[in-house]
């Protein structure tokens, strides 16, 4: 009996559990469901659009699917074109590879406010993610904060910095490249709680600000003699020690024309968001180490601004009757496991840490929970998958279809641009309904 197993998100762990799940079933049949058409999540809407060279990953997945075992099936949404109960009886196995795309809430007074937006929206609009095509946040202000010292929040003060001729070499949304350049912005302070030795930014990614065009790196009151290394084991002290080093470096740069200024702001946690109806400020409040313990020093502050930007982590999305662990923003589950033929990976079981490669690890380990679970296999699979899209006249987009979308991507993108993006469902399924016309 061949094993078959369902994966739902094609993000980068769920394409690693199919690449471990071949070696390691050599008979097996793997489908990879995806909500929209477009396959390799993360890839394509979280990477950033200046990071072309990360995103060559994608060349390893392209292997996976090209095996022949692996099936994908876009624009097919799990509770919706087919239940998650159906999923299992299909299935010997279920593997929920959907990453952790929702916004966390930072909690504080304002947040609901016009101009307060999380990283997983902001990400997704300037990533021509469909959710987030009407977005339409606006940028055109002089000063916007990004909360958080992340490296998406670095991803997201320096995507609002590059300058034209930056921009041109990446596949970001059109929308966003043009909001982006037309913009008065003059500022975007980077805002930390901690101090910049706990900062959780990697260092390249810190370097990457002098070398941009226009846009140049500052520290906030030029305090760093008083980040303190204490308590930090080697290789968080390492990387503490070259970040400290870099910011004492920015104060060297020299002043560059159309300035966008990137300020990095230690020791200030946000507290209320201010304004009416649209943001005005972010009343902060200055903060203190104890041991590890953020403590407030009794000291405020309110820095006006048009636009926040929360980065402040991610959380996975609830699946109706699948345990979720509200403190960690993940599924529950026992190092993968959740239930009997039903398992997490990636950020789903994990939570939002790690780099693309870190996923590597899950596939693998679920591999082994799946050599040791499944005793009994033989479940129909994608034959019934199929009968079941078909008679729900579900238009499943397949991998071929995908490379429809992608050679038009390429093909639209003009000068340096690797490629434009559509940024909505039906402009995709009406290229291949299209095509298929022009086939038949
Ligand atoms: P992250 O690395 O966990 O950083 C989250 C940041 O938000 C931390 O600085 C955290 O501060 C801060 N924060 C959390 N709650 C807060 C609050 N209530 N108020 C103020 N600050 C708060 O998460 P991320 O930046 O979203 O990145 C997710 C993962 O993707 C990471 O593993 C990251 O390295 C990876 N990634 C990698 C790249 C790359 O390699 N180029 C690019 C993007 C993302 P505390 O530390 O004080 O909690």
């Amino acid at each position: 009996m061949r094993l078959s197993v369902a994966i739902v998100g094609s993000g980068p762990s769920g394409f690693y559990a199919a690449e471990s799940l071949l070696s390691a079933f050599p008979d097996c049949e793997i489908d990879i469901l995806e909500r929209l058409p477009t396959p390799f999540g993360l890839v394509r809407f979280g990477v950033a659009p200046d990071h072309q060279s990360v995103k060559r990953v994608t060349e390893g997945y392209e292997k996976t699917v090209s095996s022949g075992r692996v099936h994908y099936y876009g624009n097919v949404e799990v509770g919706c074109d087919v239940t998650m109960a159906e999923l299992r009886d299909c299935y010997d196995a279920v593997v929920l590879a959907v990453g952790a795309p929702r916004d966390r809430p930072i909690g504080i007074p304002g947040e609901d406010k016009r101009g307060i937006l999380g990283s997983a929206a902001f990400v997704g609009w300037y990533n021509g993610h469909p959710d987030f095509a009407n977005l339409h946040p606006n940028i055109d202000v002089e000063r916007a904060i990004v909360v958080g010292n992340g490296n998406v929040a670095l991803d997201i003060a320096r995507i609002l910095v590059l300058s034209p001729n930056e921009l041109a070499a990446t596949d970001i949304a059109e929308e966003a490249a043009d909001a982006i350049t037309r913009s008065k912005l003059r500022e975007v302070i980077v805002l930390g709680r901690r101090g910049a030795a706990q900062a959780r930014f990697t260092n390249p990614e810190l370097r990457a600000f002098a070398r941009l065009d226009r846009g140049i790196p500052c520290v906030e009151g030029d305090n760093l003699s008083e980040h303190t290394l204490e308590g930090l084991s080697e290789k968080p002290r390492r990387q503490a020690e070259r970040n400290l080093e870099t910011l004492r470096s920015f104060a060297e740069l020299k002043e560059k024309t159309a300035t966008r200024r990137i300020t990095f702001r230690f020791f200030a946690r946000p507290l209320e968001v201010l304004g009416g109806e649209s943001v005005t400020g972010l009343r902060v409040a200055q903060t203190r180490l104890e041991g590890s313990r953020v403590v407030e020093t009794g000291t405020q502050e309110d820095l006006s601004c048009g636009l926040v930007i929360k980065a402040i982590g991610y959380r996975s999305p609830r699946i109706p009757g699948i345990p979720f662990d509200a403190a960690r923003g993940r599924l529950r589950n026992r190092d993968g496991r959740i239930a009997p033929g039903l398992y997490a990976v990636g950020w789903a079981k994990r939570g939002p840490s790690g780099v693309i490669g870190t996923n590597k690890a899950d596939g693998k380990a679920l591999a082994e929970q799946l050599r040791d679970d499944m005793k009994t296999q033989g479940k129909p699979g994608r034959k019934a998958l199929e009968a079941r899209l078909t008679a729900r006249q579900v238009r499943w987009v397949t991998y071929r279809d995908w490379r429809l979308i992608d050679e038009a991507e390429i093909a639209a993108g003009q000068g340096d641009h690797p490629r434009r993006k559509f940024v909505s469902v039906a402009d995709m399924l009406a290229l291949l309904d299209r095509a298929q016309e022009n086939t038949t």
